[in-house]
């Protein structure tokens, strides 16, 4: 293969008149037009100086061109960098500096504070969105085919930064070899066929959208409704002509919020799939009451793509994220990297095909987090049962260390989500002189009803240990979330915890 991540994914669907993205005001894209698109956007490219290797770095509104960005980049051998829609012009300037990208695209609406980020990293600018810009005119008139440029699998695909959950954003080096595997083993898992239409309202600049979605769309020729974000509206008048969803847990709980998802709006759907933050298993089990669908959820990181997937024919079980992909080795380890026995607690650990490269211009980091023989510490704690399913129980950094016992915040945020009145909970350290650090729990109540806090204490008092016992209780309108639908720990402990 002369190119194996463009041939792989886009090559094979070269003039094809099949629908690739219908859009919300009607308008269908072919995979043929869709693919003149982003030969037309390579030469763009070319025009603005960028080659083989270079980083281009795209913060844009979600739109088909912004996908053709990502498949000219691959034709031309660029490295895709996507970055989230929310940064202000200082965020950008550090991803922009920090990747040396060669070029910067933004949106049309903030050209001047935009091209002034680019400039001071002497990054050439353009700008690209749904109705126009600088790129796509350049584009407009180039022709619509591209000479393939060769790349080879170890070669970088794309540069995506992580959430920043933890702290600040770290750049994963993905190569073609990472996405191509990873695309090619989930559409065979779940089954993608060119039959299939995905309900897409997922950000593109994340690897949920970008490559879990969109990749293994590719990989199976199906087509997407590409929605510009999640609107509970859109979902539920474009669900009788999908086949699939893929969401964050955030999806599925405004879903069951609309009393229309029932059965019958779901009748056509084959398989609704969730991940990026834990899904709660009352929310797994309450949508199947709804709708008779099993939400099968999967577990990745930006590092490695898809790591685990509940699976598709076997039993989809609730609370968990499933068994380890067939290309993807799984341990649950100590902090030296021995595997633990199962039904233990510990470090999740994977290797495969699917772990990136490293982190841009972090040695130290990468050197930290991957092992000599390739094993990546994922940070996430989890638990495998004897059957091989997988429990991720929270993240490292989130664990509580009270008096030298450890203190799972999950353990607490089940219990508490349980009790009369409260919707959702979230348990962080805070620092103890005594213990070091104690829990606290933060509480969201459910619409129209109130938290007795003395009931809760009562209740979480009979049900643990007493050193697990949250310390103290705050009652919230509601938790801070990212776009993603990940609980900010770091906000909430910088919050409540001095
Ligand atoms: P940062 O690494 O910058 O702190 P982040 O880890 O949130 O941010 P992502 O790569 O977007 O950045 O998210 C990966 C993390 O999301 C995983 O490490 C895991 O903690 C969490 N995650 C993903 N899927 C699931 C899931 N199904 N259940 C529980 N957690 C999940
Ligand atoms: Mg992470």
């Amino acid at each position: 293969m002369k190119n194996p991540l463009f041939d792989t994914l886009f090559a094979p669907h070269a003039a094809k008149e099949t629908p690739f993205l219908y859009l919300p005001d009607g308008e269908v894209i072919t995979h043929g037009a869709f693919l003149a698109r982003a030969a037309q956007l390579a030469h763009a490219l070319r025009g603005l100086g960028v080659h083989a290797g270079d980083r281009v770095a795209v913060q844009v509104a979600k739109c088909p061109d912004m996908l053709a960005l990502y498949a000219a980049c691959a034709q031309m051998g660029a490295v895709f960098l996507p970055l989230n829609t929310a940064y202000t012009a200082a965020e950008l300037s550090y991803f922009v500096k920090d990747s040396g990208a060669a070029l910067l695209v933004g949106d049309p609406a903030r050209d001047v504070e935009l091209r002034v980020v680019a400039q001071a990293s002497g990054a050439a600018f353009a700008t690209l969105d749904n109705r126009g810009g600088s790129l796509s005119k350049a584009a407009d008139a180039q022709p619509r085919s591209f000479d393939t440029v060769e790349r080879h699998e170890e070669n970088l695909a794309a540069f995506l930064y992580t959430s920043g959950t933890t702290g600040r954003s770290k750049g994963a080096m993905l190569t073609q070899k990472n996405l191509i595997s990873n695309a090619v083993t989930l559409a065979e898992l779940w089954e993608f066929t060119r039959e299939d239409v995905l309900l897409h309202a997922l950000p593109i600049f994340h690897t949920h959208g970008l490559f879990v979605a969109t990749n293994v769309m590719l990989v199976s020729g199906g087509a997407m409704v590409f929605l510009p974000k999640l609107d509970v509206e859109q979902l539920i008048e474009w669900m009788p002509r999908a086949t699939a969803m893929m969401g964050v847990p955030t999806f599925y709980t405004r879903l069951l919020d609309d009393a229309r998802l029932d059965g019958d709006l779901t009748a056509n759907m084959r398989l609704f799939i969730s991940g990026s933050a834990p899904l709660l298993a009352d929310t797994h089990l309450t949508f199947e009451a709804r709708t008779g669908h099993k939400i099968l959820e999967r577990y990745g990181m930006t590092e490695t793509n898809m790591n685990t997937s509940n699976p598709y024919q076997g039993e989809r079980r609730a609370g968990t994220v499933g068994l380890p992909l067939p290309d993807v080795a799984l341990r649950i380890a100590d902090a030296h990297g021995n595997e633990l026995p199962r039904g233990e607690t510990g470090v999740v650990e994977v290797r495969g095909p699917n772990v990136f490269l490293g982190y841009w211009n972090m040695p130290q980091k990468t050197e930290e987090e991957m092992r000599p023989d390739g094993w990546f510490i994922t940070g996430d704690l989890g638990v495998q049962d004897a059957d091989g399913y997988v429990t991720i129980v929270g993240r490292g950094k989130d664990l509580i260390i009270s008096g030298g016992y450890n203190i799972y915040p999950k353990e607490l945020e089940e219990l508490l989500d349980a009790q009369n009145g409260v919707l959702e909970s979230a348990v962080i350290g805070v620092p103890h002189s005594d213990l070091g650090e104690v829990p606290l729990a933060v509480l969201v109540a459910r619409a129209g009803e109130r938290i007795d806090l003395e009931v809760v204490k009562t209740a979480v008092g009979t049900a643990l240990a007493r050193f697990k016992q949250p310390r103290e209780y705050r009652i919230v309108e509601a938790l801070p979330r990212n776009t993603m639908g990940k609980v900010q720990k770091a906000a909430l402990r910088a919050e409540f915890g001095v």
